[in-house]
């Protein structure tokens, strides 16, 4: 009862507080207090398996992030306009992890701050206007990206220039070459655009489709897509705010899975593990056509102590092994939820990459209508179990299990014996 005071005093707080527009999660929200790698800890000292967040991702306050970000904070803390070592070298480490030919960096603070940007590269080097991306993405919150981001729902208009493709589904789309199918699709949007007389700049995609109900393959699957982008004059902007940073593990970007090269990538949440700061990388020629004309200054973006938080994510990644482990622990992951899909009527399809697993939830195999309330009803079990997570997907059905690389093979039990008892307690 305490407890529910607590969180009472608080929910209250804020809906007098904050603006109207917040959303939190649960039926009964969480109020947590502590974080260590996988875990979390909320306020009556309750342990509860992360199984969301891909901002601490290489786990809950990381003891090398908070060195490098208090040494650097004790030292200096200024803008990009003054010399400083550590943007330099932060850039090109993290440019190593690139194709080659993606070889500028530019800083910002957020993920909506990237692609805003490279909505407007797009456009300044195309001379066009018009941005395909798919029917559930979300991928920012700006003017320019609340416009391309359909997730955001009826209540929020899509720019006149943006055209939506459905996702690459294999689960629900039946075409024998899934790749082939997705690049018509984009054509057919291109098309339109002529038709109405906007001329076509760019197709911004994440490349696992984490709002669009994860969706990791095939892998290549954007090869052909990339390539009517390029007929047509556009760029591709993979927007690796989820995929990107070793969560997929068999790469280090999304995108490379696919065996692309984007000509923008933009990047943010798993960056600096909690620290605000992303990223825009580009080939210098298609920055060159935005760059030439137009100042671009961030005033937190690139700054050192971002840059130090950077800087030792990279390295932890590195020195620690994440994307290997990502590997080879969603590989085992993956299996050991596989097994509920044999066991349940519910369970659609499980599919993943690395860390990045989307388990879907239907009323029966066969006709594969989504079942959105038994998900709804599931993540609250989950909570109930200790174990948070939420839902993508245009039906609101698929869950997504995204935890920290620090989540270890001894935590598959925890997460599948509860997503297992929660679909005891509310499935069929
Ligand atoms: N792109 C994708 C794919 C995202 O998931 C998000 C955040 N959910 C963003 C962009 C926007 O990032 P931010 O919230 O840091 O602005």
């Amino acid at each position: 009862a305490g407890l529910d005071a607590d969180v009472r005093k608080l929910t209250d707080k804020r809906s007098r507080v904050l603006g109207e527009s917040y959303r939190l999660f649960y039926r009964k929200p969480v109020h947590l207090v502590r974080g260590e790698g996988q875990y979390l800890w909320d306020a009556a000292g309750d342990k509860y398996l992360d199984v969301y967040n891909n901002v601490a991702s290489i786990g809950h306050c990381h003891p090398a992030v908070i060195d490098a970000v208090c040494q650097q904070m004790q030292q200096l803390n200024t803008h990009t306009r003054y010399l400083h070592e550590r943007i330099l070298d932060y850039s090109e480490a993290l440019l190593a992890t690139l194709p080659a030919e993606i070889d500028r960096a530019m800083y910002m603070c957020t993920g909506s701050e990237a692609n805003d940007l490279a909505i407007r590269i797009a456009r300044a080097w195309s001379g066009g206007t018009g941005i395909i991306v798919t029917q559930e993405a979300y991928h920012g919150t700006s003017d320019l990206t609340s416009g391309v981001s359909p997730a955001l729902g009826s209540g929020q208009p899509l720019a006149a220039t943006t055209r939506l493709v459905p996702p690459p589904d294999r689960y629900r789309v039946d075409a024998p070459d899934l790749g082939e199918w997705f690049a018509n699709e984009i054509q057919k949007q291109i098309d339109d655009m002529a038709a109405h007389g906007i001329k076509f700049a760019g197709f911004l995609a994440d490349s696992i489709f984490s709002s669009d109900g994860v969706l990791p393959g095939p892998k290549g699957f954007l090869q052909k897509a990339v390539e009517v982008v390029h007929k047509n004059g556009g760029i591709f902007i993979a927007d690796e705010v989820q995929p990107g940073f070793a969560r997929t593990g068999e790469a280090f970007w999304g995108f490379a899975r696919h065996g692309v090269v984007p000509d923008v990538v933009t990047t943010g949440k798993p960056m600096g593990n909690g620290i605000p700061v992303s990223a825009l990388l580009a080939k210098s020629d298609v920055l060159a056509a935005f760059s030439d004309d137009i100042p671009y200054f961030n005033t937190f973006g690139g700054n050192p102590v971002a840059m130090a938080a950077a800087q030792a994510v990279l390295t932890v990644i590195k020195d620690e092994g994440l994307q290997e482990h990502s590997r080879t622990v969603g590989e085992k992951l993956l299996a050991a939820l596989l097994t509920l899909k044999d066991k349940y009527e519910c369970v659609g399809d499980v599919r993943g990459a690395g860390l990045f697993i989307g388990f879907e939830l239907v009323t029966d195999k066969r006709s594969k209508t989504p079942y959105k309330q038994l998900a709804l009803d599931v993540t609250e079990r989950l909570r109930e179990n200790h174990v948070l997570t939420s839902v993508a997907g245009p039906y609101g059905n698929v869950l997504k299990l995204r935890p920290p690389l620090a989540f270890q093979e001894s935590d598959i039990d925890w997460l599948v014996g509860a997503l297992d008892k929660s679909l005891t307690a509310c499935g069929r």
